[in-house]
């Protein structure tokens, strides 16, 4: 059935050509039991190799039931080998860490067995060799012996015609050795057996044709029992392995070694915590930014105007300004000067729907002691609450409307929405020559720019509450001045309650957090009350019912926004010496840039920029993330080698090696990506008090978690691939022979 006609073997190494053996003619035919023997290096195990194809052949001819395989390729040698041969080998060659039951299901579950048709073949084949007691202990705790009596039965389940076996005997000792030939001889009955030994006396018994070979050749091949040479051979049935039992594989091979499955997930858990983490730290970090870079609304560009900070980013107190204003160079201060570059609306309620008796303005206030000219209309103001303003004397309001812009008084607002801070009546007007400038320049007290400036530190503000250790959404609740509590306290919505797992809401602490473009503070108050459905109006004194809402007294609300600035200008006498200034500010603890220095500057394009940098970063993080675990998955798997290739050597292909890798990086990664968002959520249920994973997850949305899901999965698919690629880019036994 089997037959060889001058077949040689060489072996290339660096242009050096190895002979393994040299015109070998053989036959062989079922039923036949073939001892194999010769010194060392005589080629036997090279012989095997090339009759089982495993290895290829160079010159010569080997038949298989008369047909020629020369022509064959790497897919027709594995059909070959699934449909004809069963390999036993001198260090078994079994998966350590499975079960004698496992190991032999293995073989059938590759070949595409359905599981009901496995488990009586399975044990009936166990009980044949004698190991039906062991069928679940793991194979590395058997010994010698036992472990070969595994791999004859692994060899035989497949039901093959062909056993082949390289020195079998080579690691037992002699006992077992006598044993495991009995066990072979008996269940190999109707075979073609062929082994190689160099202990002949111990197979001499068993054989019915001894061969002997010498320097890669054969020198001897004496028939010494006559076998019935009429047995037809029943090659092995065989077919694809199902999905199912690649799942099974994978779900085995997730946990069956302990450290490794420990390993992998420690590789998942530090991908999934690193770009969780990379990501969340450029959000603080633009956050950051955002709290510490000026402002960027600039209107007023004037070469003579330098913005200053603290050096340390506190507040300026009033010795700070006293020092500036020292500098000879120094004209003036400008202490809130968002108001410097912020029109502000003047406006009259009743009529805003009514173009035609409407009368709107805005422009730029500003102290009215910087007011130097002469009023051209009225007077200059007598108290708090009057103006005067500076435009054009062909503009609309001045040439149509003057009776209802002088002596009138007007809304104020600091946004387009209309939000009355406060009034203030026009008193005075000064004409100028600035024929196509919109924008007035108002002239007012410093009480009513201390009340817009206060009015802008909302605007610009987000409230935040925190309550039982954690930060509310934005705009959960809405804080508001409230007359009817007390300094120091706060009326909330009942419903609070149920965020304590224990103890009564009264009298529980609550902070008010503020954070906008210049400075975060936090108020803590205490609450006194809350407010239902029922209560709302005899507790808030507001007639409509609200239940968003979380009152604090007025002066406490006020305190939230009258800080002290922490950004203001400065405007020197002499631009021609502002190099100087800019040096003396800076001696003093103060952090100045001209305005100028800030005209080329484009928010937008500075943003832009930001994103791009965060991708190209996050990028190359994922790069070299991905190269750091697969070298350190890779050496985890190292281990696997020996397995992917027995796997190979059992008659799994490359697809199925792949998918099996696949499942057990997929459930591995899983889990280590579900266990640390089950960490997130204890973390923010307040089970678990890990403030750095609190710090983590403040910044991530639900999408940035299902990116690194998606990153995770697709890492492992990556990696499984590339190390199928490697098991089977050399032939199974060269990457055997080099792992074990
Ligand atoms: P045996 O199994 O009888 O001890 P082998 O078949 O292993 O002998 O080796 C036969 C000859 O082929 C030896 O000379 C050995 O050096 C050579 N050989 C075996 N494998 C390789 C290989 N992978 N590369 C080069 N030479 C090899
Ligand atoms: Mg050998």
């Amino acid at each position: 059935m089997l037959e060889l006609k001058n077949v040689s073997k060489f072996y290339y190494n660096n242009g050096i050509i190895a002979s393994g053996f040299t015109k070998v003619n053989l036959k062989f035919n079922i039923g036949e039991f073939i001892v194999i023997t010769g010194e060392s290096g005589s080629g036997k195990s090279t012989l095997l190799n090339v009759i089982s194809g495993l290895d290829s052949y160079e010159e010569g001819e080997m038949y298989i039931n008369g047909k020629e395989t020369s022509h064959y390729t790497e897919n027709d040698f594995e059909e070959y080998r699934r449909k004809y041969i069963a390999n036993i080998f001198q260090n078994f060659n079994l998966v350590n860490s499975y079960t004698v039951y496992q190991n032999v299901e293995l073989v059938l579950l590759l070949n595409g067995y359905k599981k009901k048709d496995v488990k009586k073949k399975v044990l009936d084949m166990i009980d044949q060799v004698g190991l039906t007691k062991f069928k679940n202990t793991k194979v590395s705790k058997l010994s010698g012996g036992q472990k070969q009596r595994v791999a004859i039965a692994r060899a035989m389940v497949k039901e093959t015609p062909i056993i082949v076996a390289d020195e079998p005997t080579g690691n037992l000792d002699v006992e077992s050795a006598k044993e495991a030939i009995e066990i072979l001889k008996k269940v190999s009955k109707d075979k073609l057996v062929i082994i190689v030994t160099h202990n002949i006396e111990q197979m001499e018994q068993y054989a019915t044709r001894i061969i002997k070979m010498h320097d890669g050749r054969i020198i001897e091949n004496t028939e010494v029992k006559k076998i019935d040479r009429n047995i037809q051979a029943e090659t092995s049935k065989y077919s694809k392995i199902s999905i199912f039992n690649k799942y099974r594989l994978g779900f085995r091979n997730t946990f069956n070694v302990f450290t490794k499955f420990a390993l992998l997930f420690a590789v998942f858990l530090f991908i999934t915590i690193s770009v969780l983490l990379e990501y969340s730290s450029f959000q603080s970090l633009e956050y950051e930014l955002s709290q510490e870079d000026y402002s960027y609304y600039f209107e007023d560009f004037s070469p003579n105007r330098v913005l200053i900070k603290k050096q340390d980013k506190s507040a300026f107190s009033d010795e700070d300004y006293k020092k500036i204003e020292g500098i000879s160079n120094v004209d003036y201060v400008v202490k809130n000067d968002y108001l410097v570059d912020k029109d502000v609306i003047f406006y009259k309620m009743e009529n805003i729907s009514d173009p035609y008796n409407s009368v709107i303005f805005s422009g730029i206030i500003n102290d009215i002691e910087k007011f130097d000219g002469t009023l051209d209309v009225g007077r200059m103001p007598e108290n708090a609450n009057e103006v005067v303003i500076s435009c054009s004397k062909e503009d609309y309001n001045i040439s149509n409307k003057l009776d209802k812009l002088i002596n009138n008084k007007f809304s104020i607002s600091t946004t387009n929405s209309y939000n009355e801070v406060t009034t203030a009546s026009v008193v005075g007007i000064m004409y100028n020559d600035d024929d196509d400038d919109y924008l007035y320049d108002i002239y007012g007290s410093k009480e009513l720019i201390d009340k817009l400036n206060l009015s802008v530190n909302r605007n610009f503000s987000t409230l935040r509450y925190l309550f039982n250790g954690k930060y509310t959404n934005i705009n959960t609740y809405l804080v508001i001045p409230n007359k009817n509590v007390e300094k120091g306290k706060a009326i909330v919505n009942d419903d609070l309650k149920y965020q304590l797992s224990k103890g009564r809401i009264k009298n529980q602490p609550i902070s008010i957090c503020v954070d906008n473009i210049f400075y975060e503070d936090k108020l803590d108050l205490k609450i006194s009350g809350t407010y239902t459905k029922n209560n709302f109006t005899k507790v808030t004194g507001i007639e409509e019912f609200n239940n968003g809402i979380i009152c604090i007294n007025e002066e406490d609300y006020n305190s939230l926004y009258d800080k002290a600035p922490y950004q203001s200008s400065v405007y020197v006498k002499e631009v021609d010496n502002i190099d100087e200034t800019l040096l003396e500010l800076k001696e003093i603890g103060i952090a100045p840039k001209r305005i100028t220095d800030f005209a080329v500057q484009d928010n937008a394009a500075y943003k832009q920029v930001m994103k791009i940098v965060k991708l190209v970063v996050t990028f190359l993080l994922i790069i070299v993330l991905f190269f750091i675990s697969y070298l350190i998955i890779k050496i985890i798997l190292k281990s696997r080698n020996v397995y992917y290739t027995t796997l190979r050597m059992l008659g799994a292909t490359f697809k199925s090696v792949k998918r099996i890798l696949d499942i057990e990086l997929f459930v591995n990664s899983n889990i280590a990506y579900f266990t640390f968002i089950l960490i997130v959520y204890l973390v923010n249920a307040n089970i678990l008090n890990w403030g750095y994973v609190a710090n983590l997850t403040s910044f991530l949305t639900i999408r940035e978690y299902v990116l690194v899901y998606i990153i995770l999965v697709c890492m492992s698919r990556l990696i499984s691939r590339r190390f199928a690629r490697k098991v089977f880019k050399k032939s199974a036994i060269s990457t055997y022979n080099e792992e074990v």
